[in-house]
């Protein structure tokens, strides 16, 4: 039986898709074998990876003038690969500190460059989005760095960073695809695909053409990202599996209606549970209303010592994988764009009851 997966990552997928994965397993489109089992290099893969391309670039409006990478390595490589491939001759990037996931970001970036945090959220606790008029970027970064969406915080922009000529670099992991932005207000976008856009292993990068010359000469060439973009993502073996599952994901997106269809599912998931919580002081939120995250949920127990009881009763009911973070404890549900509309009900009516016999 499956459950309701309210994991932060890897996470819950579609099951159209993965229903057919399992249908196409041993044989895909005739071809006698699994797409696991294809070379990188054969038509039916590069059929695969284009249409996997083709479909992001239309869920996401991306123009031609920006690339599409399918890498491996995760954000948490991406945290190198950022500086390494956009320092050029800068000495200083910029960075926004809103919670966990730019922290390790700030720290990482620290052996390739000198990091000048803008703006930060942890005189609160990370519990807020600095608001741009409160930046202060230094006189000539190489990027501003932020992380839109800080899924162990749950916290997350609801607006978009206007840097002018200072290229603007998003770590989007945890809400890609699940909200309509504009692509061209960003110089970078990048992102693991284990929340909203398939199985972990895959990377996206969404870089624009003119910042492809800056890399530093000690860049590796499978996460150089203009030789990348030169060898279609194909300088090494890339995860194929991945980005066919991940392409699956796309499709199953675009029959939804797209990015701005998803996105109304979303925000309608994200008040039902909010909303409700917002009428107990058994269960209490973190987050700042206006900044609260639509994809990671974060809330706690007025009595730390119900957690146990809580999840334990949770997962006896169908209801998976509600731990918060181990760096800030209490629960969070994570409602990825795969989490249907029933899945929050069932949490919701579970929260109820849970109160009522221990309130
Ligand atoms: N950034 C964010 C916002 C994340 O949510 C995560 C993973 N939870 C990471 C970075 C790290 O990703 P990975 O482990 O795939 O490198």
């Amino acid at each position: 039986m499956r459950v309701f997966n309210f994991s932060a990552g890897p996470a819950v997928l579609p099951e159209p898709v993965l229903e057919r994965a399992a249908a196409e397993m041993l044989d895909w489109h005739g071809t006698g074998m699994s797409v696991m089992e294809m070379s990188h290099r054969g038509k039916e893969f590069i059929s695969i990876a284009d249409k996997a391309e083709a479909d992001l670039r239309t869920l996401l409006a991306i123009p031609a003038d920006y690339e599409v990478l399918f890498l491996q390595g995760g954000a948490i490589a991406e945290n190198a690969i950022v500086p390494m491939n956009l320092l050029g001759a800068k000495k200083i990037a910029d960075y926004v500190n809103t919670g966990e996931w730019s922290k390790k970001s700030i720290k990482e970036a620290k052996k390739y460059c000198s990091v000048h945090v803008a703006a930060s959220s942890e005189d609160e606790n990370f519990t807020y989005v600095p608001p741009q008029s409160s930046w202060k970027l230094s006189a000539d970064p190489a990027y501003v760095h932020v992380c839109t969406n800080e899924t162990i915080g749950g916290v997350e922009y609801q607006w978009t960073p206007e840097t002018g000529a200072i290229p603007l670099v998003a770590d989007m992991s945890s809400h890609i695809l699940s909200r309509v932005f504009d692509v061209t207000k960003y110089g970078v976008v990048y992102g693991g695909a284990q929340k909203n856009a398939g199985p972990a292993g895959l990377t996206l990068v969404i870089v624009r053409s003119d910042l492809l010359d800056r890399a530093l000469p000690i860049t590796p060439s499978a996460f150089h990202w203009k030789e990348q973009a030169a060898a279609d993502s194909m300088v090494n073996t890339p995860p194929t599996y991945a980005i066919y599952i991940a392409g699956l994901v796309f499709d199953w997106l675009l029959a939804q209606g797209g990015i701005a269809a998803i996105e109304r599912k979303n925000i309608a998931k994200a008040s039902l549970l909010y909303d409700y919580l917002d009428t107990t002081r058994f269960y209490t939120t973190t987050a700042r209303k206006a900044d609260r995250s639509r994809m990671n949920v974060c809330f706690r127990l007025h009595d730390e010592s119900l957690d146990e009881g809580f999840l334990k009763g949770a997962k006896a009911a169908g209801m998976d994988q509600l731990k918060g973070h181990r760096a800030v404890g209490g629960m969070r549900a994570s409602i990825y764009n795969a989490m249907p509309i029933e899945g929050v009900r069932a949490l919701i009516d579970y929260m109820k009851a849970f109160e009522q016999s221990h309130g």
